[in-house]
C-alpha cells in the first residue's frame, strides 16, 4: 500500500525550533504521521506538547541553546539516551534580523549565520555519523527559504544563509546518499509566524506580499506537514539534494 510508505511508526525525529511556528506545525505532523518527536527549544515547548499527546502522540524536550556549538553533542546524546537512535532530523530553529544592508552590523551577521547555517551543518554532520554508526540511513530536511532563491532586502545574513541552506543540502546529499541519508530542504514562502511579524505589521508590505501569492493568503504552520512527512518518510527514499517549495505559488510568478 503507498499509503504505508508515508507511516513513521517507530521512527525518531528530532525537531529544532519546536515550541513555536512551522517547528511547531512540522512537530505534530511527524507526530501524528508516527514518530516519536524529540523537540528542541531554548524555551519550553508546552503547546506543541500539548498537542500532540492530544493526539495520543509521543514527544520529548530538549533545552538547548543552538548559538552554543556544544548543544550538538548534547541533542544526540539525549535523544540516544531517550529512543536509543535517531531516523530524522528536522533542521528548522533560524532567525533573522531586519536592517538596511548599509548600516548592517557583524552581531547580526554572526548571530543568524550560526544559527541558520553553521550549525545546520554540523547538527546534520553529527547525526549523519550516528546514520552511519546504525547502519540504517536516515533523514535530513533542512529550511531554505524564499531567500534560498531571491535576494530580498534588509536581510542580508539571513539571505546569505538561506542560500547557503539550499547549496548545503546538496553537498550533504551528494557525500551522504550512499549511506542511505537523503538530505533535501523545504524552502517555506510567506508564513504567519514570529519570523513574520514585523513585515504583517507593516500593511502595506503585507498586502504586496499578498498580491502575488497565487494562493491567495499566506502559508500557515500546519502547510508544512504534508511536505515534511513526505521527506521524512521511505515514500522519498529517492529523492536527494532537492528543495521543495510550500510557497502557494509564489515561486512560479
Ligand atoms: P519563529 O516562530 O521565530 O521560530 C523560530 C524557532 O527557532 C523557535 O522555535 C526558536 O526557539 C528557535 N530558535 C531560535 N534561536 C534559537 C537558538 N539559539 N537555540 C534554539 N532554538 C532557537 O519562526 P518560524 O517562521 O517558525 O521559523 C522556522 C524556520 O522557518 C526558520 O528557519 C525560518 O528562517 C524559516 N522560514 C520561515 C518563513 C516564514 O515566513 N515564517 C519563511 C521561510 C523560512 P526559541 O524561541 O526557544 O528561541
Amino acid at each position: 500500500m503507498i499509503l504505508d510508505k508515508f507511516k513513521l511508526d517507530n521512527k525518531v525525529a528530532i525537531v529544532t525550533g519546536a515550541n513555536t511556528g512551522l517547528g511547531m506545525g512540522m512537530s505534530i505532523g511527524l507526530a501524528m504521521a508516527g514518530a516519536k518527536v524529540v523537540l528542541v527549544a531554548r524555551r519550553d515547548c508546552e503547546e506543541t506538547i500539548k498537542e500532540i499527546e492530544k493526539n495520543n502522540g509521543e514527544c520529548y524536550f530538549i533545552k538547548a541553546d543552538l548559538q552554543d556549538f556544544k548543544s550538538i553533542d548534547l541533542i544526540v546524546e539525549k535523544t540516544i539516551e531517550k529512543y536509543g537512535k535517531v531516523d530524522i532530523l528536522v533542521n528548522n530553529a533560524g532567525i533573522i534580523r531586519r536592517e538596511d544592508s548599509i548600516k548592517f552590523s557583524e552581531k547580526d551577521w554572526d548571530e543568524v549565520v550560526n544559527i541558520n547555517e553553521k550549525m545546520v551543518f554540523f547538527l546534520s554532520q553529527r547525526v549523519a555519523k550516528e546514520y552511519i554508526k546504525q547502519k540504517s540511513g536516515g533523514k535530513i530536511i533542512n529550511v531554505a527559504s524564499m531567500l534560498s532563491y531571491q535576494g530580498g532586502i534588509r536581510v542580508p545574513s539571513y539571505t546569505a544563509s538561506k542560500s547557503a541552506v539550499m547549496g548545503l543540502t546538496k553537498i550533504m546529499a551528494n557525500e551522504w546518499a550512499k549511506y542511505d541519508i537523503n538530505v533535501n530542504a523545504i524552502a517555506p514562502g510567506y508564513m504567519i509566524t514570529n519570523n513574520t511579524e514585523n513585515i504583517r505589521n507593516d500593511k502595506d508590505r503585507y498586502n504586496e506580499i499578498l498580491s502575488r501569492i497565487p494562493a491567495g493568503r499566506w502559508g500557515t504552520k500546519e502547510d508544512m506537514a504534508g511536505a515534511v512527512v513526505f521527506l521524512a518518510s521511505s515514500a522519498s527514499d529517492y529523492v536527494n539534494g532537492f528543495t521543495i517549495a510550500v510557497d502557494g505559488g509564489w515561486l512560479a510568478r
